[in-house]
């Protein structure tokens, strides 16, 4: 299946997302089959990804939104994370401290932006500019709507420079998202992660699909994309953004340097000294 093609938002498309399926619709028989094509593209992606680090030219941006509970850690902890520390970095952007506050509010984003041969994963991003801000009224709206094309100029300055970006909206419902909030009341573990500001959220749900629905429209552009995934099953969430990030490396295709050395030469070098050890 054509994740990209089923999940991409066209520039300047209208979405209502209400109408966008949060379960999805084949291509997988159900969960082990998921999981066997996620593995496989883990493989292909670590492999795409040594060589990007090593060619160290071109770099990619993934960014992830979601609603609470919608699984953004999940995908980060068992899919993308998995390919190597060394060439990639997560970083979560939660309120903004005083300093950040104190700058525009890029400012902590540009510094996370990808190195050639990185890969950034941003867990939440700029975009909570023009959601959580929008939604919660923490600027007046004369602030917030310059945002959108400020965040579209942004972006193509660094598609400019080499970065491919790649941008996610885990879609879940208002139902499993209860679910998963009720789920961590069972587990020890995850009772850290429950507060009622959480709860509180869910009757701004409408308001929050809204202001997603004008970051789709107005910022799903050529250089960086926005794809709506389905994410009320865990597996087809990541396999659905395991596909899109592999395809998007092969697409950049990089490459390996050209060998400098005669390698015959090495080969000699390296018998040579193996049969002097031998002879000590
Ligand atoms: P997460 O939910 O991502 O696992 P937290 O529970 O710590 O992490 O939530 C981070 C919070 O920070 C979210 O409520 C989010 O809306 C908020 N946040 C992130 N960026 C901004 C911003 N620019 N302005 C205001 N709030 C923000």
């Amino acid at each position: 299946m054509d994740f990209v093609k089923k999940h991409i938002v066209k520039p300047g498309e209208s979405v209502n997302l209400k109408s966008v399926r949060t379960e999805p619709d084949g291509p997988f028989e159900g969960k082990e089959e998921a999981r066997e094509y996620v593995e496989e593209t883990i493989q292909k992606l670590r492999a795409l990804q040594y060589r990007l680090y090593v060619e160290g030219k071109q770099s990619l941006l993934i960014v992830l939104q979601a609603p609470d509970a919608a699984g953004k850690d999940g995908l980060i902890r068992k899919t993308l994370g998995r390919m190597n520390p060394q060439g990639v970095r997560s970083y979560p952007f939660k309120v903004p401290t005083p300093i950040e506050q104190a700058h525009d509010f890029l400012w902590r984003v540009h510094q996370c932006t990808p190195a050639a041969g990185q890969i950034s994963i941003f867990n939440r991003s700029h975009y909570e500019d023009v959601l959580v801000v929008r939604v919660e009224d923490l600027v007046p709206k004369r602030v917030w709507s310059k945002r959108y094309e400020i965040i579209n100029q942004f972006e193509s300055l660094l598609a400019e420079r080499g970065t491919r970006i790649l941008k996610f909206y885990l879609h879940i419902s208002p139902k499993e998202q209860l679910e998963r909030f009720k789920e961590r009341l069972d587990y020890p573990e995850k009772h850290w992660k429950l507060n009622v500001g959480d709860y509180e959220a869910r009757d701004r749900w409408p308001k929050y699909l809204e202001a997603y629905e004008d970051v789709f429209k107005k910022c799903s552009t050529k250089d960086a994309p926005w794809f709506i995934i389905p994410a009320d099953k865990k597996w087809y969430r990541d396999a659905a953004v395991a596909s899109i990030v592999h395809e998007t490396l092969q697409e950049m295709d990089p490459q390996l340097p050209t060998v400098q050395v005669d390698l015959d030469e090495i080969r000699r070098l390296y018998e040579r000294e193996l049969a002097e050890m031998d002879n000590d």
